[in-house]
């Protein structure tokens, strides 16, 4: 969607206030370049008439009048949501300018997959206190079961909450189109902790859950550990 924006451009001298530019309805092959040098945007004629009579009269320079444009593109880059007309690599665009809006937008969902997975681990780590586990499809397991001793991970190591490339890793595959098309160059995110353990009680309200009104059951007991919370 195209979209109109206003600036306020601000060289030495006289502020040129409100002018309109517009991003999205044009982009010219013959002077393509990367949106952040301007493309894709339009400026209105009689704000670069003025900026031209200022550089006829010696107030401006043409080189301020490049830099307060590119200026300008820079701060409304965000704005006007530039960011889905990048067709080049948007990994390359993200690493080189640190974070990017498929980071800003999967930001807390990262940080909640840290804290749901250390609370896992740190269940995991308890087994006294947490005897009974499930895990994705809902199988019912004794933390001790090798079913799920096999799938579980040996360590964790979870990245940092502000490791730009985690997050970037997190967001960028979740952003994938197709999520076996992975995006290449991505960290691998080893902190996935696949089975959730619970206390006893934790087991029993779960399975009442998880148990119809005619008391069909919508979880699987292992048949390997029979775990009878
Ligand atoms: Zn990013
Ligand atoms: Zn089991």
């Amino acid at each position: 969607m195209p979209s109109t924006h206003r600036a306020t451009l601000r060289p030495a001298g006289v502020p040129f206030t409100d002018v309109e530019f517009t991003f999205g309805s044009s982009f010219p092959r013959p002077r393509e370049r990367a949106i952040r040098e301007g493309y894709g945007f339009e400026i209105e004629l009689p704000a670069v008439l003025d900026l031209l009579t200022s550089v006829d009269e010696g107030v401006l320079k043409a080189g301020d009048v490049k830099d307060l444009l590119l200026r300008a593109v820079g701060a409304m880059y965000q704005g006007a949501d530039c960011w889905r007309y990048e067709d080049d690599d948007k990994l390359a665009w993200c690493r080189r300018d640190g974070t990017c809006q498929t980071c800003d937008r999967h930001r807390d969902a990262f940080a909640k997959s840290l804290e749901a997975a250390a609370e896992r681990w740190r269940r995991w780590m308890r087994p006294e206190q947490y005897p009974y586990a499930v895990g994705s499809s809902k199988g019912l397991h004794e933390v001790g079961c090798p079913v799920l001793r096999r799938d579980m991970p040996e360590d964790f190591s979870p990245p940092a909450a502000d490791d730009a490339e985690a997050l970037r890793s997190f967001a960028h595959l979740k952003d994938a189109y197709d999520p076996y098309d992975r995006p290449t160059g991505l960290m691998p995110l080893r902190y996935h902790v696949p089975f959730h353990a619970m206390t006893e009680e934790e087991a029993r309200g779960w399975m009442e859950h998880n148990t119809g009104p005619k008391g069909g059951r919508y979880y699987r007991r292992c048949e390997r550990c029979a775990p009878a919370p």
